[in-house]
Formats: structure tokens, sequence, C-alpha cells
């Protein structure tokens, strides 16, 4: 019961039931007061109305004049409707109509009555218990006249009024709190919904659940989105730490044997160059070794979005020269023709980590002057698109079959005619990471036998 009072839902059940009870309330109370305004001022007004037509009349033709006009009043009315009374300043009644309606409706007194002011009151009707009447007392000459008139039906409107006003409180009520249960139940469904997947996850680190969506498109609905966004992404996170971890296991056996057996062989002999030799291939060994290691961190950081980068504009010019500067002599030295082009106004501008950037160029352009024979050619260009700038690298060597074009980007995948070419089969994986971390992506056509054309597409 206490946990059930600490939900969301019965707070905002409870809060919504009082709010629209109130207000249901607040409402009620206008209205009546209003009318019952409105009825009390009209039979004021018609009670004053009557007293100014008296008053005229009995300048008119004095008292006699007065007896006929209270008759035809009364026989208008009816009897039980109105009741004109007048008296003597003694008290005395000189003219009365017909009083049985109004059991012993006493005679008034009206010491301060004011000869300019009439007086308006309330009375309560002796016969008729709970009834009032409403009266007006005003100076004729030498008279006092009293006309009063029933509200009860005023009364009785007021009354009905307050019946209909119980009965729609209590369907309110009734109303509201199923109501207002029902929308707040829907409401933390949605957070119910979150907390049980994340009491899930946290139970059994089990992050293939996600929070159903209802499409309402509402705040909890873009909430359960979120939510969900963050546990795919933490999802893909652990699957890269895992696969890292699996394929950095299986990457480092090789080259720790390799090491391991040569350090054997140091061990094995006595002879100062040979041992000098072995260390020499060790370094070598931990060098590649290292360089392995932290492509693997990088390719991993890239592809799980924690990668620091440091974005900037940079002009394809500096890109462009740098390359330029890098691999002219070795396209040089294998006989390549090597043709950069690229605008050189500085118009064209990636907005890239600078040093990834150029390190996926560097891998690509690598492979090109590798792979071309000698004799053959490569273009570098750089362009821009709608969206986004564009960097080429075409080259005319042997090309790749289409089908194995998906696999090159795969750590340590190499095609077989490439194994008499040196490489570890890590530039291209790592060329894509570092692109793909930047927004951008790598593209590839390719014809066995024609050459190749690698891009490099950033977007703006
Ligand atoms: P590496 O060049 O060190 O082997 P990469 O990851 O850079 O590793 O490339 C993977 C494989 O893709 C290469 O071994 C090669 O078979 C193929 N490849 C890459 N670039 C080219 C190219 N320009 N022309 C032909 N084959 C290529």
């Amino acid at each position: 019961m206490h946990k059930f009072r600490k939900s969301l839902a019965f707070k905002l059940a409870f809060i919504y039931s009082v709010l629209f009870t109130l207000a249901f309330v607040i409402i009620f109370f206008a209205i009546y007061y209003m009318l019952e305004q409105a009825l009390t001022q009209n039979t004021k007004k018609d009670l004053l109305d009557d007293s100014v037509e008296i008053v005229r009349t009995y300048k008119k033709g004095n008292i006699e004049a007065l007896k006929t006009y209270i008759s035809n009043e009364i026989e208008g009315d009816g009897p039980a409707n109105k009741l004109i009374r007048v008296f003597d300043r003694d008290g005395h009644v000189v003219i009365s109509s017909d009083i049985a309606f109004w059991g012993n409706l006493p005679v008034p007194s009206y010491p301060d009555l004011d000869r300019q002011r009439p007086v308006v009151r309330s009375v309560r009707i002796p016969k008729r218990p709970g009834l009032e009447a409403r009266t007006v007392a005003f100076f004729v000459g030498k008279y006092i006249v009293e006309e009063a008139v029933p509200v009860e039906w005023d009364a009785r409107l007021l009354a009905r009024l307050r019946k209909a006003f119980g009965a729609g409180l209590l369907l309110t009520v009734l109303v509201a709190i199923p109501s207002g249960w029902f929308m707040a139940r829907r409401s933390s469904e949605q957070i119910r919904g979150i907390d049980r997947v994340a009491r899930s996850i946290a139970g059994s680190a089990d992050l293939s659940r996600r929070v159903p969506l209802r499409g309402t498109e509402d705040e909890l609905d873009h909430l359960a989105k979120t939510f969900n966004l963050m546990v795919e992404r933490l999802e893909h996170f652990l699957r890269e730490l895992h696969d890292m971890m699996d394929n950095t296991a299986h990457d480092f056996k090789t080259p720790l044997t390799r090491i391991r057996a040569m350090a054997e062989t140091g061990l094995g002999t006595t002879n100062h160059e040979e041992i000098q030799g072995t260390l020499v291939q060790i370094m070598d060994e931990c060098d590649r070794f290292l360089f392995l290691l932290n492509a693997i961190m990088d390719i991993s950081q890239a592809r799980t979005g924690i990668l620091s980068l440091e974005k900037k504009e940079l002009p394809a010019e500096d890109l462009l020269a740098g390359i330029g500067s890098l691999y002219s002599s070795v396209a040089e030295e294998k006989g390549i023709r090597l043709n950069i082009t690229y605008p050189r106004d500085g118009a064209l501008v990636f907005f890239a980590d600078r040093k990834r950037l150029s390190q996926a160029l560097s891998n690509i352009v690598d492979n090109a002057l590798k792979y071309t024979p000698s004799g053959g050619t490569v273009a570098i260009w750089a362009h821009a698109e709608p969206g986004y700038t564009e960097i080429c690298v075409a080259d005319s060597g042997p090309g790749i079959p289409e089908e194995k074009i998906p696999r090159i980007f795969e750590r340590f995948y190499r095609l077989d005619t490439s194994r008499s070419t040196p490489g570890r089969g890590i530039g291209l994986s790592l060329a894509k990471a570092y692109v793909e971390a930047q927004g951008g992506i790598v593209t590839v056509k390719s014809e066995p036998g024609k050459g190749s054309t690698f891009c490099i597409r950033v977007p703006v």
C-alpha cells in the first residue's frame, strides 16, 4: 500500500482527481452566486418599479385611487403572489390585500424609514416554513405602504441547482478517479517499461532487450527511444570490445610466438654476432607488433565511436601537397607516373581530423603505388559534390575481383595475388575505420586487369 501511494501513477491520479473536482466546485459556486444575485436584483427592481407606480397613483387620486390600484394589482397577480398593505403612522392597517396566503405576516415596524428612500427587506413567511418573501416599504403621503412578493420560485430554482450540483459532484468524483487513474497508468507505463528493461540489463547484462515504443511521439516515447538507442550503442560497444579481445588474442599469438622463438635462438648460441643479429630481429618484430597493437586499438576505438577526433577545416591543397612530397620519389623510383590535381585557390576544404584523414589517404596511396606495376599510373584528385568533398586515388594496377571488394577492408585480409608484395593486411581496415569515425565513407570501383579507384568521401 505504501509502495502504491508512492507510485507516480497514484500521485498523478490523485492530483488529477483533486484538480478536476476543485474546478467543478469553483465553477458551480461562481454560477450559483451569479444566479442568486441576478434573481435578487430582479425582484428588487420589480418591487421598486411598483413603489414608483404606487406613489404616482396616490398623488393622482389619493387613498381611493390607491385602493383601486391595489385590488387591480392583486387580481392580476393573484393574492398568493403579491401582498400590498397600507398603514398609518401608528401601525394601523388602512388597506390590505388578501393576507390568507401569507400567514400572520406581522405588521412591520419601520422606525427609521426615510421619506426619500424605500427599504427592501427579506422576511420569512410564518405559514410557509422555509420560504421567504421580499418586501419593499416606503412613504406615500402620510401613510406607509408595504408590498411583499414571495421568492419561492427563486428558492426552488436554487435548491434544484444545489441538488444538481450534488449529483454532478458525485459523478465528477466517480469519473475523475478512474479516468485519472487510467491516464496516469498509461503515462507511467512507459516509465515502468524503461525501469523493467534497465533492471533486467543490470541483473543479467542482457543488452538485447528494448523498451516497446507506443508510437505516440510524446516525451515518454522519446525517452524510451533515447533509452533504446543508448542500450543499442552500449551493446555495439560491448560487442566491439568482445571482438577486439578475441581478435587481439588471436592476432598477438603469431608475433609473440615469433619473438619467443627468436629469443630462444639467441639463448642457444654464444656467438656474440649471432646474438646481436637476433636482438635486432627481436626489435624489428617488436616495432611491428607495436604498430599492430596501435592499429587494432585505433580501429576498435574508431568503430565504437570513442576515438578522439580534432575536426578542423583542412584545405585539400595542404593535404594533397603533403601526399605529393611524401610519395613522388617512391613513384619515381618505381617508374610510376603520379598525377595529382586539385584546385589551388584554397576553395576546396575538408572538415576533418587532419592526422586521421592523412593516414587514411596515405594507406590508399601506398597500396596504389605498391600494387601498380612499373610503367603504370596513379592519379589523385579532389573535388566537391553537394553535401560532401571527395578525394580519389585511381591506379592502373591489377584491380580487385568484385566479390572480393568487401573483404579487402577486413583486418589481415589480403588477396592471394598480393602475397608476393609485402604488407600486413591492416592498411585498408584502418583507413575505413578512420574515415567512418568522421562520418565519411570509402568507396571502391575496380576492374581486374585495368585498375582500381578508391575514394574517400567526407561530409561538409
Ligand atoms: P596490405 O596492403 O598491407 O596487404 P591493405 O589492408 O592495405 O593491406 O589491403 C588489403 C588487400 O587489398 C591487399 O592485400 C590487396 O590484396 C588488396 N588491395 C588493396 N589496394 C589495392 C590496389 N590498389 N590494387 C589492388 N589490390 C589492392
